[in-house]
């Protein structure tokens, strides 16, 4: 043996990882698992006669020993976005022409890579060394799945030495190779254990086990495609390139394209070589490669502007519908689902997919009994394409509208001349139940034991007529519902009472207003900081939040309007939930930038170009998002875009962030800046 045992720990310790990376990471491994596991027996050995020596990040400490009891929440610094997304080609074009025409130029160059059937996740890095990793969760906040994630063999738990040594994160996806998600399937069938629909609700099911150990025998991989923080880099590519070096499993292939035929013609290479991996992937990203223009684009509410995923078309079967379903929704409205003998789409079973409405049967002239066109992409929900007519035997039904609501018997009308059928009836059953599994589901408040099962004996047992009567429940009554212990009944009691003090966002989704899903209740949230003001916002003001149009401010309008609301919401109130606070009204601020119209180009120091917006604002200025002979100023970060050189064509003054903060008062843009945490933070462009 050479040197002290520390060195030797430390020798081998570096061998591991990086026979690690030549296997897991490169696919080329250059020693013999049994000379491996010679160097793996020996360093184990080594620190159970030197406990002090163990560190978290040594090869033998990727499997924690103990299960845990739940998963932290965590907020993630910068919030992960979702995609746009598309099927079709015409929408890639016009995607590659509002990314030309925003940064007037004639050709992109584009970063094409695969898009993984997975989970994502963020991971944070610090001195080298895997500090945290997160899921998606809603965007905003995710589950620490550190422990698990430690498991998976091509995660680095300490990073080369070329890597950064300060904090960065970086984000990608796990996934579950097909090989492994059979023979995973084939032993819960043996084991008599529910099997997972496809790979990627084994990924994330495997990802979301409290013991690691199991976690650990899954088999799991991981794909690292982007990077956060100042790390030097200018371009997609290179970042991958660096990522790589660093000992991370980056995603590839990636193809440089230039311009969006080639975009297309790529896409077009993997549409049946796909089947080829190992792993599921349901189409390509397509990301603008420069992180320079990539910060000119900036993000929309939902998206960012440089970046969309195209997905390969959708598979299709014929198959026979046996009957039609009438389901009544949380807004009355009532939904044709077609039931049929169960075919094999898109690596799941279907056998049930929705009619959406009664014009579209008409239109399409679909029957019970006929045979159909099922179709199905990803992760998307099954659709009836059409119906084959020549098939028919006779013995076929034509569907028709209900004239009264199949659950309550209520009346029924037309909403607002569109194709949907909705039961006016207010208390109907069904519609009572849905809004209640609403209110208690994960994005909303978040009620632990409250499914649809306890759902239905409240309602029918008319214990609870809306989910402002939820908390009133007591424990003692509780009891008396089928299979419901002492125990679950005080739990279900707790968890409704931990309810009171969710965030506002996720109160204003669960209020089930019509049109207003997750995403929009943050911006209300955001934007009204308090129910009651959200409740008195007219439709003007309510359009001057981000994405609310017309349609949706008439909805929160009609909502707030309606009587029976209004008292559920008292009932609410009463209970004491959090109803957000309200807005101090602080001192007015002086309108120093008032009549001055400013466009912001580059990455400003230590301010995103949303909160700088903000404080143009604040102070009485405006921004426009091109440069014209109205602007005043240019304010311009560094790697400025072509509003830059376009400022300078025109004449228009360019000034600096300083230059600004002296124009505006350095007190007054302190007294404007945004409170922390509601915008992303430098480097988000990199990310994703
Ligand atoms: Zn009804």
């Amino acid at each position: 043996m050479t040197g002290s045992p520390a060195q030797r720990i430390d020798q081998l310790r570096d061998l591991i990882r990086h026979h690690d990376v030549k296997y897991f990471v490169e696919n080329a491994p250059e020693i013999s698992d049994r000379e491996y596991d010679a160097l793996m027996r020996e360093l184990r050995e080594l620190e159970a006669q030197h406990p002090a020596l163990v560190t978290p990040d040594s090869p033998t400490q990727r499997v924690g020993e103990q299960p845990l009891t739940g998963f932290a929440q965590v907020r993630h610094p910068v919030p992960m976005l979702s995609m746009d997304n598309t099927y079709s080609f015409e929408d890639l074009k016009e995607f590659d022409r509002r990314v030309r025409e925003a940064l007037q130029v004639m050709m992109v160059t584009y970063a094409v890579e695969l898009k993984f059937d997975g989970l994502a996740i963020a991971l944070q890095y610090d001195k080298r060394a895997f500090v945290r990793g997160a899921t998606r969760g809603d965007g905003v906040t995710g589950d620490d799945v550190s422990l698990n994630l430690r498991t998976i063999r091509s995660l680095p738990l300490r990073l080369a030495e070329t890597a950064p040594a300060g904090a960065f994160e970086v984000r990608g996806e796990v996934y579950m190779p097909r090989k492994e998600f059979e023979r995973v399937n084939a032993e819960r069938e043996r084991n008599d254990e529910p099997l997972f629909a496809n790979p990627r609700n084994a990924a994330a099911g495997s990802l979301k086990i409290l013991d690691p150990k199991i976690t650990a025998t899954r088999g799991l991989g991981l794909f690292i495609y982007g990077a956060g923080g100042d790390l030097g880099l200018k371009t997609h590519h290179e970042m991958l390139a660096a990522l790589w070096k660093w000992g991370f499993p980056v995603s590839h292939p990636v193809q440089l394209c230039h311009g969006i035929d080639e975009v297309m013609r790529y896409c077009d290479t993997w549409q049946e070589k796909r089947r080829e991996l190992p792993f599921d992937t349901d189409g390509m990203v397509i990301k603008v490669d420069s992180f320079a223009e990539r910060r000119e684009l900036g993000t929309t509410a939902k998206y960012p502007r440089w970046a969309i995923a195209y997905k390969f078309p959708a598979e299709q079967a014929v198959t026979q519908l046996q009957r039609v379903e009438f389901q009544v929704g949380r807004t009355g409205t009532i939904t044709p689902v077609a039931h049929f003998d169960p075919v094999h789409l898109a690596g799941t079973t279907v056998s049930r997919a929705t009619l959406h409405n009664f014009d579209e049967i008409a239109r399409k002239d679909i029957r019970e009994k006929d045979f159909i066109v099922v179709e199905k992409a990803g992760e998307v929900i099954p659709y009836v394409l059409k119906s084959l007519p020549a098939k028919r035997s006779g013995e076929e039904k034509k569907i028709h509208e209900p004239k009264a609501c199949p659950v309550c018997g209520g009346p029924v009308s037309r909403y607002r001349e569109s194709a949907f059928v909705a039961c006016e009836n207010q208390a109907c059953p069904a519609q009572v139940k849905r809004s209640i599994e609403h209110f208690a589901s994960r994005a909303a408040m978040d009620i632990e034991g409250l499914g649809p099962a306890v759902v239905g004996q409240l309602v029918e047992t008319g214990m609870v007529k809306d989910y402002g009567d939820l908390y009133a429940l007591k424990a003692t009554k509780l009891e008396r519902l089928e299979r419901m212990g002492a125990k679950s009944a005080a739990n279900l009691v707790n968890g409704i009472d931990a309810s009171k003090g969710r965030p506002l966002a996720k109160l204003i989704n669960a209020l089930g207003i019509r049109n207003v899903g997750e995403a929009l209740a943050r911006a209300l949230a955001d934007a009204f900081h308090s129910l009651d003001a959200l409740a008195e916002a007219g439709i003007g003001q309510l359009q001057e939040v981000p994405d609310v149009g017309p349609e949706v401010a008439d909805s929160i309008v009609l909502f707030f309007g309606n009587k029976n609301n209004r008292s559920v919401i008292e009932k609410l109130r009463a209970a004491g939930v959090n109803f957000g606070r309200e807005e101090k009204a602080g001192p007015a601020l002086p309108r120093t930038l008032s009549g001055k119209t400013f466009v912001l180009t580059g990455a400003l120091p230590g301010i995103s170009r949303e909160d700088a917006s903000e404080i143009i604002r604040r102070l009485g200025g405006s921004t426009s998002s091109s440069v014209s002979k109205k602007t005043s100023f240019v304010l311009a970060g560094s790697d400025p875009g072509s509003k830059f050189d376009k400022a300078r064509a025109l004449g228009v003054e360019i000034i600096d962030w300083d230059a600004f903060v002296k124009l505006a008062g350095k007190a007054n843009v302190e007294a404007a800046r945004p409170a922390a945490g509601g915008t992303a933070g430098p480097g988000e462009g990199e990310l994703l």
